[in-house]
């Protein structure tokens, strides 16, 4: 038995051992091919996305909307003072639903010219439960859904308050005067009791909304002022994202960011404002909320004294705007936020000024802190 036994363990057990190598080979093999699989896939979808899909009517006919209204007189801010704290009011504003690869398409004057004279990320995203008011808390509160535990998407109050602390919340404890001006009822479960002086809900329309906004903005020195307008997303939900509709809502919420400009060009003071334009998610269809790159890329806009100008390509995420306001108004972000600092929105000296111009391209890698993560 036993000189026949042992040459069959033996041949067994390096059989095992040869299988257990082939399976590790297969198994390499197959992830490499799934991660093949994924990134040609994403490099897919991120092709379609870019190839900017002409809007077109049900029939098939490309629509445009012409560029007929002036933009508002804005110029570059003057240079940056030299000061530890960046800016003294933070005026964010969102405009809900906007596809960045849209605004280029329709009457846009006051975001083209902040483009000219602003920063404007390429690369921005919301997160990936893209819908308005998980995505509106975390812009706000530098933290995604598992952190601030708001999930739902209307105005329940059974749901009480987002479970983290908000920028406006953090600014409020810190002496500065905190507002938002809404044009949905959900809102409310991120106004954290206390932590907002004014929060306003004049209409679902822009211009009532900007309206009380711009009075606001006109009679406050130091603070954070949330504007939310929600017209892109309404028409992109009624009549579908990138149909006429939508690109016509577009022009109407570029004409409010034009009074918004108007009211912060308005003041003495207005070296001290920092202006932020984004996004809470894109769309696709009648919807959006899926990690589609349609519904997750946001546009992501800065402009003010210390703004490097120029598009930049590295990654902004909507929780950085969280972090960008605390630090822009000179207060610590809080150690466990994902969201960090774009420093390209407070990073601009006035020896960055002198002789470069407002609107010197910027280069790829003079960057935000969020690079890398
Ligand atoms: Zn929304």
């Amino acid at each position: 038995m036993r000189p026949t036994a042992a040459p069959t363990i033996l041949t067994l057990a390096l059989a095992s051992v040869t299988t257990l190598f082939a399976d590790d080979g297969e198994a390499q093999r197959r992830r490499r091919t799934d991660d093949a699989r994924r990134d040609s896939d994403r490099m897919r979808r991120r092709s379609r996305y870019e190839r900017k899909l002409e809007p077109t009517t049900r029939r098939g006919r490309p629509v445009t909307v012409r560029l007929e209204t002036p933009p508002v007189a804005f110029d570059a801010a003057p240079p940056p003072p030299s000061s530890e704290r960046p800016y003294d009011h933070v005026v964010m504003v969102s405009l809900d639903g906007l596809r960045p690869d849209a605004i280029m398409l329709t009457d846009t004057p006051n975001l083209r010219r902040l483009r000219q004279i602003g920063a404007w990320a390429t690369e921005a995203r919301t997160i990936t439960h893209s819908y308005t008011l998980p995505s509106h808390t975390s812009m706000l509160s530098g933290v995604d859904t598992d952190r601030h535990g708001l999930l739902h998407n209307d105005f329940t109050p059974r749901h009480g308050f987002t479970r983290a602390p908000t920028a406006l919340y953090l600014a409020h404890d810190a002496g500065f005067t905190t507002a938002m001006f809404v044009s949905k009822p959900k809102f409310r479960h991120i106004a954290i009791p206390g932590s907002v002086d004014v929060f306003r809900l004049p209409s679902s329309r822009c211009a009532p909304v900007v309206a009380a906004a711009t009075s606001h903005i006109a009679a406050t020195r130091e603070g954070i002022t949330f504007v939310h307008l929600s017209e892109p997303d309404s028409a992109g939900h009624h009549r579908g994202w990138m149909t006429l509709s939508y690109l016509r809502a577009i022009a109407e919420a570029d004409r409010c960011v034009g009074a918004l400009l108007q009211s912060i060009a308005a003041r003495a003071d207005r070296d001290r404002v920092l202006l932020m334009i984004s996004s809470d998610h894109g769309g696709h269809g009648r919807t959006h909320g899926s990690t589609r790159e349609e519904d997750m890329r946001i546009p992501w806009i800065a402009w003010g004294s210390r703004v490097v100008p120029g598009d930049f390509a590295t990654p902004v995420s909507t929780m950085d705007s969280a972090a960008t306001t605390l630090v822009a108004l000179g207060l610590q972000v809080p150690s466990d936020w994902t969201g960090r600092p774009v420093q390209r929105a407070l990073s601009r000296t006035a020896a960055d000024s002198q002789g470069s111009g407002a609107q010197r391209p910027a280069g790829r890698n003079s960057d935000n802190s969020s690079n890398g993560r």
